[in-house]
C-alpha cells in the first residue's frame, strides 16, 4: 500500500537553527520512515514562474544558476518561465527593492519559506512548491535586497529537494542564511541528493 507523504503540506521554515553538525552531508529527506525528492531527469530544465515583483525574475534566474552550475553532469537545470500555470514551482515576493545589495556582514532583513503541496496516492505531489519571500521592517532596502539575494537561493534549494537544514552556518542553507552562495558541503549535498532514488513523484 502506498503511504501518503504527509496528511499535511510539507512547509520549510527558515528561520529556525537546526542541531550542530560536522557530517560532509547534511540531511535532504523529510518525515520518518524519509521520503526523497528531487527533479528527475525527464522533468529538467525545471520551469520557475517569479512573480513580476521588482527584480524577482532576475534573482530567480541566477539562483537557478548557482545551483545548476553546482552539479557536475547537469543533474538539475531550471528557467523562468512567464506562465505561472504551466510553472513547476512559484516563486514570490510582497517586495523587492530595485536596488544594489548592501556588501556588508549578513543582516536578517527578510525571511523565506517553501511549501510543498500534499501527495496523492500514488506520492506524486500534486501541484507546484510555492516559495514566498517576505520583507522585515526597520533595515535599509540595501540591506534587504542583500538578504533577498541569498534567501531566494537557499529557497531555490528547498525548491529542487534539499528539504532539511544545514547545522552549519557556513552552508547556504543554514536557516536563516548567513552566507550567499553554496558551500562545498551544500552541492554536495544536492549532488548526493540527485543520485539517490526519489520516493516522491513531481506534479504532473
Ligand atoms: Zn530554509
Amino acid at each position: 500500500m502506498k503511504r501518503a507523504w504527509c496528511c499535511v503540506a510539507l512547509v520549510v521554515a527558515c528561520s529556525d537553527p537546526a542541531v550542530p553538525s560536522r557530517a560532509d552531508i547534511y540531511g535532504f529527506s523529510s518525515g520518518a520512515p524519509p521520503d526523497v525528492f528531487h527533479w528527475p531527469a525527464d522533468r529538467l530544465p525545471v520551469r520557475f514562474y517569479a512573480q513580476p515583483v521588482g527584480n524577482l525574475p532576475f534573482l530567480v534566474q541566477r539562483g537557478i544558476d548557482i545551483w545548476a552550475s553546482g552539479f557536475l553532469y547537469g543533474e538539475f537545470t531550471g528557467v523562468v518561465v512567464g506562465d505561472s500555470t504551466s510553472a513547476d514551482v512559484v516563486v514570490a515576493a510582497d517586495s523587492v527593492p530595485d536596488v544594489a545589495p548592501d556588501p556588508g556582514p549578513w543582516v536578517y532583513a527578510c525571511s523565506g519559506v517553501t511549501q510543498y503541496p500534499p501527495v496523492d496516492a500514488n506520492n506524486r505531489l500534486t501541484g507546484p512548491p510555492h516559495v514566498h519571500l517576505t520583507v522585515l521592517v526597520g533595515h535599509t532596502e540595501a540591506e534587504v535586497a542583500a538578504c533577498l539575494r541569498r534567501t531566494a537561493v537557499h529557497e531555490l534549494g528547498h525548491s529542487l529537494g534539499l528539504l532539511q537544514h544545514s547545522a552549519d552556518s557556513t552552508d547556504l542553507m543554514y536557516p536563516p542564511p548567513e552566507v550567499a552562495a553554496p558551500s562545498e558541503r551544500d552541492r554536495h549535498t544536492a549532488e548526493v541528493l540527485y543520485h539517490t532514488p526519489a520516493t516522491i513523484l513531481p506534479p504532473p
